[in-house]
């Protein structure tokens, strides 16, 4: 079979089908529109979401993952509710890292009260690391790569953002990407249980917090990021002249 190998800029790495959506589709949009290379990984096929079938859920990923203008998406197949940074995981996602050498990746934060997206954090710190290493998983025939850099979408309000990118212009196509994953979220129509995030509420207040982020960088819409690592800035008064809110 056929590897594919597309090089990417960014890659996002989150569990379920519908996280990466969720919590980074409009920076990706962003990003796509300013010529870099954008890809996801799913960790899992979501089957133990309440709503939809493995199959269907695959399909809504496709074509969010056209929505977002994604160059790849790719599924981990990691067991939905049991994700571990096990050998075997951290092998799998160092060959994905390896194959596409992305120079940043978004993934969850490990504060997150999901212990699928506080693992496959977890796995992410570490696949990164360990894909920069020559012995590790020499059988495979991949070169190593420079560490990628981590930056950590967030929803908790105890962690700050370390930055928060205006996506203002990118609303409506995210919340497109996401309601791509029709069978997860509120339709009138809909017959299977309700879940937290079938509630009609749920992608309202999914929208408010782009607008509160949005808010503290004095626009109207943003996403929210963590890095743990110290910034290097090249030119300070550049960044600090960027657009602010003073009483954020
Ligand atoms: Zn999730």
């Amino acid at each position: 079979m056929p590897e594919d190998e597309t090089e990417l800029d960014v890659l996002g790495v989150f569990s379920h089908p519908d996280d990466a959506e969720l919590s980074v589709a409009g920076t990706l949009l962003k990003l796509k529109s300013q010529g870099y290379r954008t890809g996801v990984l799913d960790v899992t096929r979501g089957e133990m979401g309440t709503r939809g079938t493995p199959e269907g859920r695959a399909e809504e990923a496709r074509e969010a993952a056209r929505v977002m203008g994604l160059d790849i998406r790719r599924n981990l197949g990691q067991p939905d509710g049991h994700v571990w940074p096990t050998e075997e995981s951290r092998r799998a996602m160092v060959r994905v890292i390896r194959a596409h050498r992305p120079k940043v990746i978004f993934t969850p934060h490990w504060d997150d009260p999901h212990p699928d997206h506080a693992n496959t954090c977890r796995l992410v710190r570490e696949a990164a690391r360990l894909a920069s290493m020559r012995r590790y998983d020499e059988e495979a025939g991949q070169a190593a790569v420079q560490v990628p850099a981590v930056a950590h979408s967030i929803y908790s309000r105890l962690i700050l953002p370390s930055f928060i990118v205006d996506v203002s212009d990118f609303v409506e196509e995210k919340m497109r990407a996401i309601r791509a994953h029709a069978s997860q979220f509120y339709r009138a129509d809909a017959l299977e249980p309700e879940t937290r995030i079938s509630d009609k509420n749920f992608l309202n207040q999914i929208e408010w917090r782009m607008r509160y982020y949005g808010s503290l960088i004095g626009g109207a819409a943003g996403e929210a990021f963590y890095v743990r690592e110290a910034l290097n800035i090249d030119d300070p008064v550049a960044l600090l002249t960027r657009p602010m809110n003073i009483y954020s």
